[in-house]
């Protein structure tokens, strides 16, 4: 520390308007804000830590700075706003009523923004869902494999932070915390090329997926989709798999409305199943889908997607009963520790035309506006 300090200039200042620091070199500045409307702020500085301590209403702004991490402890409800324009923070604490454990949440006083180490949201989880991956765009739900890497680039870049599969299971069973601005990324329908084009490219970025495949046509050897061995081999790279039924990804029409197969009687063979038929077919599906997967990835696949949307109350009672924990939707929203784990909200930014940019917007406005909603039974 002595060392540091003859190398180093220390700053400290008990702020009345304001304090502008210019051009420190590796400071540790300490700033203590007492007026209302006071206000920090370091340009082109080099602050290793900048604390600031304030009774009321006060600003921090570092702009191009390094700041290796910023906390401000301000009076509650008195309205705080931190700023790092293209600033190096390590970590920035805002912390509002003077206990540990920073929290800001979107509608409160407090804004922490900036092009690095920015959080737009905490203690949330926005859920993206992504379809098939692939040069050949013969979808609106295609992306190019150039487009998903452009996006999975602007994450990184905007500072979302991309969690595992098991972080968001210990988040959603209220055990463990995530980091700020998380999302999850997840597949659906498990095509043959996830493996071709969506693994190189989570590789390169050091992310993980969350495949949902109809395991049937792995079984049924479908060129089109994931073979076993490849299932496997993503799994061993660190990739996760979860259940999108055996064979039960279409729709009918019922009623005048098409209509997902698990979710009402159909004719077979002439005759309109009973109650207790579609409740056998709907649960020997599931079953068998989390069995197979289970059996060859070695694991308890505990996971399931809903294709087109959500299950309604007897599909929904169904899937639990075969040993599903997690049921993914497409309903947009995002998830919390209080979340429902039956009705997972998800965001679809897996579409052809989709720019990075408005996938980024997308997120933000998720983790911003949505209110989650609860549907526990
Ligand atoms: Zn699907």
């Amino acid at each position: 520390m002595n060392q540091y300090r003859r190398k180093h200039a220390i700053g400290s200042a008990i702020v009345v308007a304001a304090v502008t620091v210019l051009n420190v070199n590796d400071a540790v500045i300490t700033a203590i804000a007492r007026d209302c409307g006071s206000s920090v702020s370091d340009t082109n500085g080099r602050a290793s830590n900048l604390s600031v301590t304030s009774g009321c209403a006060s600003s921090v702004r570092v702009t191009r700075g390094h700041v290796s991490s910023v906390s401000v402890t301000n009076e509650p409800g008195s309205g705080l706003s931190v700023s790092v324009t293209n600033g190096r923070s390590g970590t920035v604490n805002a912390n509002e009523n003077g206990t540990t454990g920073s929290r800001v949440e979107p509608g409160d006083p407090s804004h922490i923004s900036g092009s690095d180490s920015t959080i737009y949201y905490r203690n949330k989880v926005v859920v993206l869902t992504y379809h098939d991956i692939s040069p050949n765009v013969y979808s609106p739900f295609v992306m190019t494999p150039k487009a998903f890497a452009a996006q999975l680039d602007a994450f990184q870049k905007r500072d979302f932070h991309v969690i595992t599969n098991a972080e968001f299971i210990r988040f959603i069973n209220g055990q463990g915390p995530v980091p700020p601005n998380a999302i999850l990324l997840t597949f659906d329908d498990g095509y043959r090329n996830m493996y071709t084009y969506a693994l190189p490219i989570l590789m390169k970025y050091h992310v993980q997926g969350t495949f949902f495949v109809i395991v049937g046509t792995a079984d049924k050897q479908d060129p089109k989709t994931l073979s076993w061995s490849q299932i496997q081999t993503m799994e061993q790279e660190g990739m996760t798999f979860g259940s999108h039924t055996y064979d039960a990804h279409s729709l009918i029409f019922r009623h005048g409305e098409l209509t997902p197969v698990f979710n009402t009687t159909i004719v077979v063979n002439g005759h309109l199943e009973t109650e207790h038929q579609y409740y056998t077919r709907v649960q020997v599906d599931f079953v068998k889908a989390r069995a197979r997967l289970s059996e060859v990835l070695g694991v308890n696949v505990v996971e399931f997607a809903w294709p087109y949307g959500y299950g309604n109350s007897a599909s929904n009672r169904i899937a639990r009963r075969a040993g599903y924990q997690y049921l993914f939707t497409t309903a947009p929203g995002y998830v919390t520790a209080q979340s429902n784990p039956h009705f997972i909200h998800r965001i679809d930014v897996g579409k052809t035309n989709i720019t990075p940019k408005e996938a980024v917007q997308r997120i933000l406005d998720t983790g911003r506006f949505m209110p989650w909603l609860y549907h526990r039974e």
